[in-house]
């Protein structure tokens, strides 16, 4: 058989995971000029578009602006989507082998790294990614419960996935009804008894994760107070050095506008965003009724750990933090897929600028990451597009050196009857735009940009199925 890439042969491609990435990825396929190609993009969720539905903050919704982007490349000819197909149940690699050319596994990091503390799993401690998962409405998340009549929270942390997190915590009930926050998280924060909130950074302002409009925006919730101690806003000599030595102006004004805070004094709101640096929550300790009562801080000093980089090391001083609920921010991870190589320790695909490979370092032709589960979870959204593209462009030396596999049956007909005997249930592009529409008349009613499905099942039923 002669190398795909034509119009009567075209390269055949399936996308495992349809968040950013894996559209990019999309994207990237069909500009190739005089390139014939088709690509399935798979999602085990019937809804495209990954964490811009399930992770972005419900109160950020321009940013969600970019699935325009997506849904131009889904109206492209020869792209098809196919949600509620699970990889590894529904489907696995040798089904996908035996179909397509060219395999690229975009399931970004499902799951939340643990802390490691005595207490950890004690009620009442959370991950943040569960949280996020349940106020955007994830199906899989949908019905957790979180003890929202504690009067103190913290989130360990100071990533911008914390501030979201806090964000959503000291925000009234009416800024965050004119969101697409999900209904059931609308009605329980609705009841929320919340009104302190712990944001814990292991270094200084000048180490936080968090960016600097994020730090602005957090000024800028009018019922809450943003409270940071003077002692720990201001900058110990080593991160001072670094900042003098640095030309990093956002960085400057994320620190700065911290400092400025510290100067603020509280004026009496209902909630107060408590920024605190340079503590390490050691042990989450139980209350009478078993769940999270308090957690015990060790307050962190910085050492050089080389080449600038400047690490947390614990002092002999210690504090007693009271709250009644933890949420742990402190970066998601990857999750191994069947037959798919993983990196445990880093919890990515291991790969060499997407080309995926085995243990022994040697590419496996035809499979290719990226996005999250490719470099691990860092970066805004746009950061995955150079992050696909670069994985694509391999893809297509590949081809170029006719390196691809032969699949067995290279057809779309061939796929889509494989998907749906496995898989009837299936919901494709169409399905959800008519559901995209019906969750913004949904919202319409209620003054809000979209009020969102949250099961499979009301899905399906929406469409009549
Ligand atoms: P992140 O930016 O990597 O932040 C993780 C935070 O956890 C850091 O403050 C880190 O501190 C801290 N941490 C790690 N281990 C810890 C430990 N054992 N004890 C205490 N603290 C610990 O991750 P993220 O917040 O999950 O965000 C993931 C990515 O999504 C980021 O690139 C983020 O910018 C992006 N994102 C962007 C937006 C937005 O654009 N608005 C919103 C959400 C997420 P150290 O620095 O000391 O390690």
């Amino acid at each position: 058989m002669s190398r795909p890439g034509t119009p009567d042969h075209p390269l055949r491609v399936a996308v495992v995971g349809a968040g950013p990435a894996g559209f990019f990825a999309a994207e990237h396929l069909f500009k190739q000029e005089g390139l014939g190609v088709e690509v399935d993009v798979f999602d085990r969720l019937p809804t495209p578009y990954g964490l811009v539905r399930a992770g972005v903050a419900p109160d950020h919704q321009k940013i969600k602006s970019v699935t325009r982007v997506y849904e131009k490349t889904a109206a492209k000819p020869g792209f098809r989507f196919y949600g509620n197909v699970t990889f590894g149940s529904d489907l696995d690699l040798d089904d996908l082998r035996s179909h397509y050319h060219a395999v690229i596994f975009t399931t970004g990091a499902q799951m939340d790294r643990a802390l490691g503390i005595p207490g950890e799993d004690l009620p009442r401690s959370h991950s943040a990614t569960e949280f996020v998962a349940w106020y955007n409405g994830h199906p899989d998340y949908r019905d957790l419960e979180f003890d929202l009549s504690q009067k103190s929270v913290a989130v360990v942390g100071v990533g911008n996935v914390a501030v979201d997190v806090a964000r959503i915590l000291c925000k009234t009930t009416d800024e965050l009804a004119a969101t697409d926050i999900a209904d059931h998280a609308l009605e329980a924060l609705r009841e929320s008894r919340v009104e302190d909130v712990y944001l814990l950074g292991r270094r200084g302002p000048a180490q936080a994760a968090f960016t600097t409009p994020e730090v602005k925006e957090m000024g800028e919730i009018p019922g809450t107070d943003v409270i940071v101690l003077p002692e720990e806003a201001r900058l110990d000599p080593l991160s001072e050095q670094a900042m003098a030595e640095s030309d990093d102006r956002a960085l400057a004004r994320k620190v700065q506008l911290i400092q400025d805070f510290s100067g603020r004094s509280p004026s009496g709101r209902p909630r107060r965003l408590h920024m605190r640096f340079l503590v390490s929550p050691v042990e989450l300790t139980p209350a009478a009724d078993g769940g999270v009562g308090g957690m015990r801080l060790v307050h962190n000093e910085l050492r050089d750990a080389g080449k600038g980089n400047l690490r947390p090391r614990p002092t002999e001083r210690t504090e007693e933090l009271e709250v009644g609920l933890v949420f742990r921010s402190v970066g998601y991870r990857g999750v191994e897929l069947p037959g798919v190589p993983f990196r445990d320790d880093w919890g990515v695909i291991p790969n060499v600028c997407g080309r995926i490979v085995d243990a022994a370092g040697s590419p496996l032709a035809g499979m290719y990451t990226a996005g999250w589960i490719k470099r691990g979870p860092s970066g805004i959204i746009g950061t995955n597009k150079a992050c696909s593209v670069e994985t694509v462009t391999l893809l297509l030396e590949d081809l170029a050196a006719d390196t691809l596999p032969r699949p067995e049956h290279p057809s779309a007909e061939a796929a889509d009857r494989l998907v749906r005997a496995r898989q009837p249930l299936v919901f494709d592009f169409e399905d959800w735009k008519r559901l995209d529409e019906l969750e913004k008349k949904r919202g319409a009613a209620s003054g809000r940009p979209r009020v969102k499905f949250t099961t499979v099942r009301e899905m399906a039923e929406a469409l009549g199925r």
